[in-house]
């Protein structure tokens, strides 16, 4: 029983709350989310909120709001703030075993050490200088009033994982500066936490963005000196807008929140974010549970993923194309389009927009006039005769064409073209064989006679 529940992914989505997330922050939370799904594990959501100035808690509603949007529920949900005891535990566990030791050096210092270096033609990685200091010279640095930050004795030995992404890799963490994990004010970097909360959350696997493959062989090391085993890592190619600028956060680039607002397909949006930059092909998807089942991490690329928005909206249109009835009657209902599923059938191959489903069922279901040019009025009032009698289903449309085509003689565009403008006084649209039955015999024989109707 605990083997099988062990066996079982647990995997998270750890934005700090300081912006609206964007595409890119959308494909981290939704491979973490859609690889817990298809393997039937469990998915977090976890606010990464020790940077008090920066984090917002209206940030934390909007990002809930946006992953719902793109279908995504979290199991569980925490916040780091809410968690600086355990941290603190975990500090004195490293303190306790001379793996976190004081440093007094000032920022100033510290970069007049490392241009030093850099002139030297040496690496800029810290001398653990504070390691040396003998217990007087540290009493009466603080005796000066100086407070220590605290940095983690990396072993400096090779550290490796099998990431998921890029494959085998090692780091020679003696090629590393000691990272510093407490700040002078007692106050938290993310590397700790992160660890401790991994390891606590029971965090299987981690699927982060490649910025962090830098934080990987420290966090190795940090989770083994607290006794635990780290997840298994992948690290995904980070989005870029077409002219390979990064998103950010900060700047609000293709944030969800905009797209959204665009009227933007969640599942278009979905399906980008998780297959562009890999070698898959872009495709629409009728399901979150269908892209779950594309998420192939090893298929990611190494190269930067370009995101053009201009292919977000095709694929909007692409995807509401294929989209069943029950995946979008909510939606319909709510936007004032209540049409059933033959309505939804009639018009979803015209839609680059789910809104443009109320203009037809307007035009289905209230009065309108169509355009009926001089030329064509008396072929219209003939059609409008040999209308059949109801009820109407999917053969009306044929069996009337049949008869205007042998009571007027006309054919083709000279046939169809006016009797389209007629009934919705557009170029084009649905197939009319599917709007006819929408519509009722007395509106259309209204419309043909260029009434209202
Ligand atoms: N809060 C970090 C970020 O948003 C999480 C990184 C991680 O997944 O470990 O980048």
């Amino acid at each position: 029983m605990s083997e099988q529940l062990s066996s079982r992914p647990v995997l998270r989505f750890a934005p700090s709350p300081t912006g609206l997330i964007h595409v890119g922050n959308a494909r981290t939370a939704l491979l973490n989310a859609l690889l817990a799904k298809r393997d039937g594990g469990t998915f977090i959501l976890r606010f990464d909120d020790t940077d008090t100035a920066r984090s917002r808690p209206e940030y934390e509603q909007a990002i809930v709001e946006d992953l719902e949007w793109l279908g995504l529920r979290a199991d569980q949900t925490f916040r780091q703030s809410a968690r600086l005891a355990l941290y603190q535990a975990a500090a004195e566990k490293l303190k306790a075993a001379g793996l976190l030791y004081p440093a007094y050096e000032t920022e100033e210092e510290l970069e007049r050490k490392r241009r030093l270096q850099r002139a030297r033609g040496l690496p800029p990685v810290y001398d653990r200088a504070a390691l040396k200091l003998a217990d007087d010279e540290r009493q009466k640095l603080e005796a000066e009033g100086r407070k220590p930050h605290w940095r983690f004795r990396l072993a400096h030995r090779l550290v490796s994982w099998d990431d998921g992404v890029r494959g085998p890799q090692q780091v020679d963490t003696a090629n590393l500066s000691d990272p510093v994990l407490v700040r002078e004010d007692g106050s938290f970097l993310y590397t700790l936490p992160s660890v401790v909360d991994d390891l606590d959350m029971g965090i299987t696997e981690v699927v982060r963005g490649e910025d962090h493959v830098t934080n990987t062989a420290v966090q190795i090391e940090i989770a083994e000196a607290l006794g635990g085993v780290a997840p298994r890592f992948s690290h995904h190619n980070l989005l870029t807008l077409p002219s390979g600028e990064g998103l950010s956060k900060r700047l609000g680039h293709l944030s969800l929140r905009a797209l959204r607002e665009e009227g933007q397909e969640a599942l278009a949006v979905a399906a980008t974010a998780v297959l562009v930059g890999t070698s898959q092909a872009l495709r629409p998807v009728e399901s979150l549970d269908e892209l779950a089942g594309l998420v192939d991490l090893a298929a990611i690329s190494r190269a930067p993923a370009r995101f053009d928005p201009e292919d977000v909206g095709p694929l909007t249109a692409r995807t509401l194309h294929g989209l069943p009835y029950t995946a979008v009657c909510d939606r319909l209902a709510a936007a004032g389009s209540a049409g059933g599923a033959a309505f939804w059938e009639a018009v979803r191959g015209n839609l680059t927009r789910l809104d443009e489903a109320r203009s037809w069922w307007a035009l289905c279901n209230s009065p309108a006039r169509g355009i009926i040019a001089p030329e064509d009025a008396d072929f219209c009032s003939r059609a409008a005769e040999e209308l059949p009698a109801e009820p109407w289903d999917d053969n009306t449309y044929g069996l009337w064409i049949a008869a205007v085509k042998a009571s007027t003689g006309r054919k083709g565009k000279g046939l169809f073209h006016p009797l389209r403008l007629a009934l919705t006084g557009r170029e084009n649209g649905p197939e009319l064989a599917r709007l006819l039955p929408l519509m009722g015999r007395a509106r259309v024989a209204a419309r043909l006679k260029g009434e209202m109707g």
